[in-house]
């Protein structure tokens, strides 16, 4: 660790725990044991806040992917998670929820460090939704049935279905919630009785190595869970064609999903894929301008703008135009840019200098484009990799900042008339991740729900998640769902029993 990311943990009062964790030299977690790179291979992990290097994380190999795939398949073929009965997976998945518990705190400062965001958001949203996850999965593995069916056909038969887990798992996590996203994956693979192999981010490793300490405290027997670090052009692209891999459950970029989708499904895997948007919000006439610019704020700023479902175009009602764009300005002007660990952070740095510099050269773009910026989207000098949200006015819809996802703190608006415009404009993109509505008219409301092409809508809000609520995309943002009962299906085959009676 650099002298630039010890002061900042100095400055911010950093937990011993967290200290002692980010000193110790990291390793991946292959078959229940701690293991360097199998060429020593390693990258530098960096703290977006001051531009510090915090530490290294070993930089897998196909090999060594090769050997996490045969430990979970050792596991999953008849090792003794197989054997487990549902009720024991459930209290192994509740100690691990309680375990997250515990060190919640920990775990909140480390993926604050790592990725740059607020620290009290890590711990109450994405920290809590980890904890959530885990606990609602829990509750499944004892009521996981298929059906008892009479057939009609000649013959006397008992005919059913049996519920079965897919196999080995590969889960394949952003950046931007690191931990949040990981837990959507492993916590349903593992309640329903597959086996998982994690390949976090380059960028945010740390929570998950983290995480991997307290699986093995919560005697979840080895091999079950199984985590790869390193590059995605090596790691990733191994394990959509890796035959000893059953699925792929992928969260991040559409061209990279779309390149992973090609090779799992080639190799006639299964595969989920939840990818970028540009989500749209409609604000109506009738909405409450003032508590509505509040959750618009909300829900294109928190994680500094790199939400995938972040809602980054607003249209707005003509009649209500200029009103609402003063309260959305006024509402941006009091959101805080400071340190991750500053508990008064609310725009966190970008992940990365690239990040910073896509970014900014989004807002350029927009500049040179000729929409008219109405607030921020300055760059402020280092240390750390800080961009003020901005908002842009009067937007045309082909412009590339309209129809492109930027993934930070970057909005684009423009008015409308009808609401046949509004559903025109809110459709008119390749993605269809989630939609936003703001008004106080619920039939108006009800009859633009159906029009929309998103997996999510939400109405006088946005990104409310629920581990029990489905999330996944329509169009290029995605197929398959992570969350809810929905999840678990892309996690089971269906085998169908026919037994001849006499
Ligand atoms: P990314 O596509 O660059 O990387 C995602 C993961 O894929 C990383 O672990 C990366 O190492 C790996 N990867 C990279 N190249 C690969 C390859 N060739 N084969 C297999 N894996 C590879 O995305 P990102 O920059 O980490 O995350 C941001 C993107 O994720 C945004 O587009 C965002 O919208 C999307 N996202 C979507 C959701 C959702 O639920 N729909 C949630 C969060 C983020």
């Amino acid at each position: 660790m650099d002298s630039t990311v010890r002061n900042y943990l100095d400055q911010y009062g950093v937990s011993d725990a967290t200290r002692r964790f980010l000193d110790k030299s990291q390793k991946m977690f292959i078959g229940g044991a701690w293991v360097e790179s199998s060429n020593g291979a390693t990258f530098d992990i960096f703290e977006p806040s001051t531009g510090g290097l915090i530490t290294h994380g070993p930089s897998g190999t196909t090999d060594d992917l090769d050997r996490a795939v045969a430990a979970a398949r050792q596991q999953f073929d008849g090792g003794e998670w197989r054997r487990l009965k549902p009720l024991e997976r459930e209290r192994m998945l509740h100690r691990l929820a309680d375990l997250i518990e515990t060190h919640a705190d920990e775990l909140a400062e480390i993926e604050a460090i790592d990725m740059g965001k607020s620290v009290t958001f890590a711990r109450e949203i994405d920290i809590q939704g980890t904890i959530d996850t885990f606990r609602y999965f829990a509750g499944w593995p004892t009521k996981l049935h298929g059906r008892t069916v009479e057939p009609s056909i000649p013959g006397n038969y008992l005919a059913y279905t049996r519920k079965e887990p897919l196999g080995v798992v590969a889960a394949i996590v952003p950046w931007n919630f690191p931990l949040q996203t990981m837990a959507w994956k492993v916590a349903a693979a593992l309640a329903v009785g597959c086996t998982v192999v994690v390949k976090p981010a380059e960028l945010t490793s740390l929570s998950t190595l983290r995480f991997a300490e307290l699986v093995q405290e919560a005697g979840i027997p080895d091999g079950v869970v199984n985590i790869v670090t390193g590059k995605g052009s090596v790691i990733g692209a191994a394990m959509s064609t890796h035959p000893g891999i059953n699925k792929v459950t992928f969260t991040g970029s559409t061209p990279v999903g779309q390149e992973v989708g090609r090779a799992a499904v080639g190799n006639l895997k299964h595969v989920t894929l939840e990818l970028g948007g540009k989500s749209p919000v409609l604000v109506l006439d009738d909405a409450d301008l003032a508590s509505a610019a509040r959750a618009v704020a909300n829900g294109v700023f928190f994680n500094s703008g790199q939400v995938c479902d972040a809602g980054t175009r607003v249209y707005i009602q003509r009649s209500v135009h200029d009103a609402f764009l003063d309260e959305l300005i006024a509402v941006t002007r009091t959101l805080q840019m400071a340190p991750g660990l500053d508990r008064d952070c609310y725009i966190g740095p970008m992940v990365s200098a690239q990040q910073k510099k896509a970014v900014a050269g989004y807002i350029e773009l927009g500049l040179r484009e000729g929409a008219k910026l109405v607030h921020g989207g300055g760059s402020p000098e280092g240390p750390g990799h800080f961009i003020e949200p901005a908002i842009f006015a009067h937007c045309k819809p082909d412009m590339r900042i309209v129809r492109e996802e930027i993934f930070g703190p970057v909005l684009v608006t423009s008015p409308f008339d009808t609401l046949e415009e509004a559903v025109s404009l809110a459709n008119d993109t390749p993605f269809g991740l989630a939609t936003a509505i703001y008004s106080n008219d619920l039939a108006r409301v009800h009859t633009l729900i159906p029009q929309l092409h998103a997996g999510s809508v939400y109405v006088n809000a946005h990104s409310t998640i629920d581990p029990s609520m489905p999330f996944g995309g329509f169009k290029d943002s995605g197929l398959g769902k992570d969350l809810g009962p929905e999840q678990l299906d892309y996690l089971m085959e269906t085998k169908a029993v026919w037994i001849t009676l006499p």
